[in-house]
C-alpha cells in the first residue's frame, strides 16, 4: 500500500430542516427581488423621471410624448399584474412585495433585539427591557428608513441628483420636502404597521379578491381523514396572524406558506402529510405530478390562456415599438409664409423648419439633403448639426435650387436625413415651389 494516504473526499449531504420547504423558497425569491428592487432605478431599467419627463425602461429613454411606447408599457405591466393575481393568487404578496420583505426582516431584526437586550438585562424590569429594545430597534431602523426611501424615490428623481441633496441634507426644496417625508412614513410604517399596511391600506389585496376565481391558486386546509392534531403551529408561525383553518379566502391571507412548513414539520414527525398545502382553487387539487403540464403550471382554462396570449400581444407590441423606435426625433415643415424666394443669381428658395430631439444618451449628428431635385442644396444649417443628449432645437433652412433646374409651379423631393447614431436614414416627402412660366423678378419675393 502507498505511503501516500489516499483521502477520499466525500462530500456531505444537504440538511433540510423538515417543516422549512417554502420558507426557504421564499427567503431566496425574496433577496432576489430586493436586489431587482434596488437595481431597476439606479441602472435606469425601469424609473420615471419626473423633473426630465423620462420614463426608463430596460435602458431606452423614453419622453413621456412618445405615447405609444408608454401606453404598451404600462399595459403590460398592469396585465402581468393582473394575470399573476389570477393565476398566482397573492403570489406577488407572500414572495416578491418589497412591503412584504421589509415588514419581515424588521420583525426578524426586533426579535433578535429583544433576545439580546433580555439576554444582557436580565435583571431589568419588563418595561425597561421594551424600551431598550425600542430604542435600539429605532436606531437601527432610521438608516434603514432613509436607505428605502432613497431606493423608493430613485424610481421618480435621479439617482445621483438624490444622493446629492441627501449629503446637503436638503429639506427646504420640494425635492427635499418629499424625501424627508416619504423618510418619515417609511420609518412610522416599519416601525408601527408592518403586516398591517397589508390589510388595512394597501389596494392589492381588494384586487386579487376580483381577479380570483375557482381556479386561482391559493393555500388550503383539507382534512378529510381527520390528522390535524390541533396543536395549532400553523397558527402561530403566520406572520398575518390568523387560522388558515377557518378559510382559504381570508383577506389577510397572503399565500406565504408559512402555515404548510408549521404543519409538514410537526406532522412529518408524526409520519403524515400535511393537510395544509397548496391548491388550485376549493377544489384541493394540488398540482399532481402526471397532470398536463400546462395544468400543472396554472393554465387550468381558456380564459387563463387568453390572458397570456394578451400579454404575448403586448410584450411583441412593445419590443417591436422599442426596435423601431428612432433615437433622434425629427419633424420637417415647409414655412409657406413665402412660396419662394429668388436671388440675383437665379436661384429659387424654399424655406422650411426642422424640430429635432435627441431622445438618446449619446450627443448625435443631423445632415440633411435633398433627392429628386437636381443641383439643390441646403443652406442655414450647418452640415452637421451636433445635438447633445436631451436636447431639443427648432431651426429654420432654406432649399435652394437653380431655377433653370426646376419645372414650373410645383416640384417634388425629398429631404433626407442622416442621423448618427441611428438606425436608418429618415426622409420626408415635400414640394417646393418655383416660380410659374414667367421670369421673376432677381430678388424678388413672392
Ligand atoms: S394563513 Fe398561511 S399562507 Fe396565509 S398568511 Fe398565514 S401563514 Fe401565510
Ligand atoms: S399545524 Fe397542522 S396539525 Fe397543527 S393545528 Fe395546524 S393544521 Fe392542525
Amino acid at each position: 500500500m502507498s505511503t501516500q494516504a489516499q483521502i477520499k473526499i466525500t462530500k456531505k449531504p444537504r440538511t433540510i430542516i423538515p417543516g422549512t420547504h417554502f420558507h426557504r423558497i421564499r427567503k431566496t425569491v425574496q433577496i432576489v427581488c430586493f436586489v431587482i428592487f434596488v437595481t431597476l432605478p439606479l441602472f435606469d431599467i425601469m424609473r420615471i423621471d419626473l423633473t426630465r419627463q423620462r420614463f426608463y425602461f430596460f435602458g431606452a429613454e423614453l419622453w413621456i410624448s412618445e405615447f405609444s411606447i408608454v401606453f404598451l408599457t404600462l399595459m403590460f405591466l398592469w396585465i402581468s399584474i393582473a394575470a399573476m393575481a389570477m393565476i398566482y393568487g397573492r403570489f406577488w404578496c407572500g414572495y416578491l412585495c418589497p412591503q412584504m420583505i421589509f415588514s419581515e426582516t424588521a420583525n426578524g431584526i426586533e426579535k433578535s433585539i429583544i433576545r439580546l437586550i433580555n439576554k444582557k438585562l436580565p435583571n431589568a424590569g419588563p418595561r425597561l427591557r421594551r424600551f431598550a429594545a425600542a430604542i435600539v430597534f429605532g436606531i437601527l431602523l432610521l438608516p434603514a428608513s432613509v436607505f428605502v426611501t432613497f431606493v423608493f424615490v430613485s424610481y421618480f428623481i435621479p439617482p445621483f441628483d438624490l444622493f446629492h441633496r441627501l449629503l446637503s441634507l436638503d429639506i427646504r426644496t420640494a425635492g427635499g420636502i418629499v424625501g424627508a417625508s416619504v423618510t418619515l412614513v417609511t420609518f412610522l410604517d416599519f416601525a408601527l404597521l408592518r403586516q398591517r399596511f397589508c390589510t388595512a391600506i394597501c389596494p392589492y389585496g381588494y384586487l386579487q379578491n376580483m381577479l380570483k376565481d375557482k381556479h386561482t391558486l391559493l393555500v388550503h386546509f383539507h382534512d378529510p381523514n381527520d390528522e390535524c392534531i390541533k396543536c395549532s403551529k400553523c397558527v402561530r408561525a403566520c406572520p398575518m396572524g390568523i387560522d388558515i383553518r377557518q378559510s382559504s379566502h381570508q383577506l389577510e391571507c397572503t399565500h406565504c406558506a408559512e402555515c404548510i412548513d408549521a404543519c409538514s414539520g410537526i406532522l412529518g414527525k408524526l409520519g403524515r402529510q400535511t393537510v395544509i398545502q397548496y391548491a388550485w382553487g376549493d377544489s384541493a387539487a394540488t398540482a399532481a405530478p402526471k397532470a398536463n403540464w400546462l395544468h400543472r403550471i396554472g393554465l387550468r382554462d381558456g380564459k387563463r390562456i387568453a390572458v397570456l396570449v394578451l400579454l404575448l400581444v403586448y410584450a411583441t407590441g412593445l419590443s417591436i415599438a422599442i426596435g423601431l423606435r428612432q433615437p433622434v426625433l425629427l419633424r420637417i415643415m415647409p414655412d409657406r409664409i413665402t412660396l419662394y424666394s429668388a436671388t440675383a443669381d437665379g436661384k429659387i428658395h424654399n424655406s422650411f423648419r426642422m424640430l429635432a430631439s435627441n431622445r438618446g444618451r449619446l450627443p448625435a449628428t443631423v445632415s440633411l439633403s435633398v433627392a429628386d431635385l437636381p443641383e439643390a442644396k441646403i443652406e442655414g444649417v450647418e452640415d452637421r448639426k451636433l445635438l447633445e443628449p436631451g436636447q431639443s432645437v427648432q431651426l429654420q433652412f432654406d432649399v435652394v435650387v437653380p431655377q433653370s433646374s426646376l419645372n414650373p409651379g410645383i416640384n417634388r423631393m425629398r429631404i433626407l436625413a442622416d442621423v448618427t447614431p441611428g438606425k436608418k436614414g429618415q426622409q420626408f416627402s415635400e414640394t417646393f415651389f418655383a416660380p410659374q412660366a414667367s421670369t421673376p423678378e432677381p430678388g424678388g419675393k413672392k
